[in-house]
Formats: C-alpha cells, structure tokens, sequence
C-alpha cells in the first residue's frame, strides 16, 4: 500500500526537477496564447517577423538580465550544451583546452576536446564529487573551461578570470547556473546555458553570451580550418550562429515551443527584479533545504563547503538506514516528482532544483513531506 501525505503537508507544485525543471503555468498559458488562430506564432515560419520577434525578446531580455558589458552579444543554436561542447571544441579552442572537472558536466566537455584529433590533449584539473575543481594558470593554454554549477554533485563556484583573454578564454558552463547564480559575465569569454533549468522551459537549444575575444577567437580558428586537420562542420560553427543570431535567426528550424517558454520565464525573472532577486529566491529555497537536513541526524548536506553548495541543486545524503530509492518512490507516489541523485553518482541521496520558478513555500512543503515518510518508512 503506498504511503498517503496529508494533503496538508503536500506543496501546490510537486516538482523539483533538476532539469528538465519545473514550468510555470503561466508558461504554459504563454503557449496557448501562441497557439491562437487570431495571432499565432506557433505553427509559422521561423524567417518570418513573429519567431523572430519571439528570439529578438529573448535576445534583448538576457542582454538586460545579464547586464552584458558592451560589445557581448548572444548567440543561440539547436542541440543544447552538448551540442555546445562540441562548437566551443570545433571554434573556440585554438590548440589546448584546460579543464576543470567535479562531476559528469565538466568531465564530458573534457573528454570532448580530448577526442578532437586536431588538439592537443587537453589538461583536466578534477576533484572528487562534492567538492570543486579550479582552473590555474598555464602558459600552454588557449581556452579554460569550468561549469558554474555542476549538476551532477550539487557544486558551484564563483566565476573569474585565471587569464586575460588575450591569453585564455575563459569558457563556463552555466546551463543549471545561468539566472540564478550571481555572475560578472564580463569575467568570462563565453557563458552558455540551456532553457530547461532556471529557464524553466524545454530542453534542444543552447544560448551562449559571447565577449568580443571569443567573437573574435571564432573568426580566427574557422578561417584557419583546414590547417591541422581540423574541420568545422556548418552545424558547429560559432561564426554561423552569431551571423544568424543578429537576425533575432538560428542556422536550421529551432523548437518555436522552447523559444515561447524562453521569452516568457526571462521576461518574468525580469519583472521580479531581474538576477538580485533570482539569485535571492534560489538561496532562500536551497537554504530552507540545507538548515533542514543539519538539523536532522539522518540527512546530511552532501557538499561539505557552505561556500561550494550549490544554491540551484541541493544534493543532500541519507543514513543508509533510509533507503533513498523507496523514499524517492513514495514521494513520487504522491505527486512530488525527480528528486533522486544523479544517476551515475550513485549515492544514497536526494537531489532537490531550487530555481527560481519552485516557490519557496513549496520546498518548505516538500521538506515536511520528507520527514512524514522517513517517520512511516522507518
Ligand atoms: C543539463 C546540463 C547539461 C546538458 O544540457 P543539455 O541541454 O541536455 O545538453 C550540461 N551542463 C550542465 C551543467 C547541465 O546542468
């Protein structure tokens, strides 16, 4: 018989996804609104003035959002982050990549410039899971590469420079980070995310904020391809992307659905008081989560380093007398959904998205709906 919560301790909104993440309904309405026969959007051309208009909002919302420093644009293509991984790889990196790696985000990007036959191998800097790697000066090095927020474990770190960009990109991962966590995004190169996390919307496009170093970095390496056996495929070309984006375009069909979302949840982070306040609602929900389980004897915050948890992820550890799985289960059974581990991380744990979109009520909600089971379960 599954275990029945008091409707009482249940959150209005069950979920806590880590990515895809939860969706507004005014998201969603956002949609119906695109859908209508009397002004659509969905269903048309994406040459055509109202897609366009719709990547033209997105564009000039995360220009506002961001506070882009002069001269950074935002560019955005189909395929996601991973699609990403390999443009930065075919257009950014000149002849080696450094790396650092704290979970299976930044270890991916690594082992996709290591795979490039026309790099040199690149240097990874790891660290252990649940705690963070950082990026160091090398003469030897053309581009460094960190996530933001690594996913996997529930680890961020502050964003800065390890070299001016004349000697280094630096390139960050910020898929789960981007809207949330505070940045200067004039200390990186490239700052590219996905809209399925704080964006709130589908998964299939990446978007990547770009200094004019990197701009100018792409321009130089795609004009060298050729040399070194390198070739960049039109799919993967950052010059491509950027010459479509400045007309509010992508190089091939994007999900207009996606876009729709896009606009709306950035426009929506805006109306609230634009990154202060993302950033403020996420810390206020991940805390909720953190002061939770320190003052349970049987959860533990999984990063150690208050300065490293992560404010978007909450990974937090159980005694092995709780089994994650069944908890994870019932919780499911009661309509609060996704918050297991990494799947790959293997650990007896819970894995909690606190971004902006998931009420911090609801988070409350869900901590009593944890400790309602474990009192059952146990
Ligand atoms: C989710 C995630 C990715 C993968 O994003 P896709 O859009 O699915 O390719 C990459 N990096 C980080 C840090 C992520 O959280």
């Amino acid at each position: 018989m599954p275990i029945v919560i008091p409707p009482s301790l249940l959150p209005a909104d069950g979920r806590f996804g880590s990515g895809p993440s939860k969706v507004r309904a005014a998201q969603a309405e956002a949609l119906l609104a695109a859908g209508d026969p009397a002004s659509p959007v969905l269903g048309t051309s994406h040459r055509q003035a109202p897609v366009r208009d719709l990547v033209r909002r997105v564009r000039v919302g995360l220009t506002e959002l961001f506070g882009l420093p002069d001269g950074y644009e935002v560019a955005l293509g189909n395929g996601g982050s991973t699609a990403f991984w390999e443009v930065a790889t075919a257009c950014l990196v000149r002849r080696k990549a450094q790396h650092a790696a704290f979970g299976e985000f930044g270890a991916k990007f690594a082992a996709a410039t290591r795979r490039a036959p026309f790099l040199e191998d690149s240097e990874v800097i790891t660290a252990e899971p649940g705690t963070v790697a950082r990026l160091r000066p090398a003469g030897d090095v053309d581009v460094y590469a960190t996530p933001h927020n690594e996913t996997s474990t529930g680890a961020m770190v502050a964003i800065e420079r390890v070299a001016a960009p004349d000697d280094g990109l630096l390139v960050v991962d910020a898929t789960s980070g981007a809207g949330a966590l505070p940045v200067d995004v004039a200390q990186t190169d490239v700052y590219y995310f996905a809209p399925q996390k704080v964006f709130a919307s589908d998964g299939g496009l990446w978007l990547a904020i770009c200094s004019p170093a990197a701009v100018a970095r792409a321009e130089e390496v795609e004009a060298d391809a050729g040399t070194r056996g390198r070739w960049v495929p039109e799919f993967l070309s950052l010059t491509t992307a950027l010459a479509n984006s400045r007309q509010d375009q992508t190089l091939n069909t994007p999900a207009v659905a996606t876009l729709v979302m896009l606009a709306d949840q950035v426009e929506w982070l805006l109306d609230r008081g634009g990154l202060d306040w993302a950033v403020a609602r996420s810390t206020e929900s991940s805390g909720v989560v953190y002061s939770w389980a320190e003052q349970r004897d049987w959860a533990t915050p999984f990063v150690r380093e208050p300065a490293e948890r992560s404010t978007v992820v909450a990974t937090i550890d159980l005694d092995e007398a709780i089994d994650a799985g069944t908890l994870i289960g019932a919780l499911r059974d009661n309509g609060v959904l996704d918050v297991f581990p990494y799947r790959k991380l293997g650990r007896n744990q819970l894995r909690i998205g606190t971004f902006p979109a998931v009420e911090p009520d609801d988070v409350r909600a869900l901590t009593a709906c944890v400790d309602h089971l474990v009192g059952r379960l146990s």
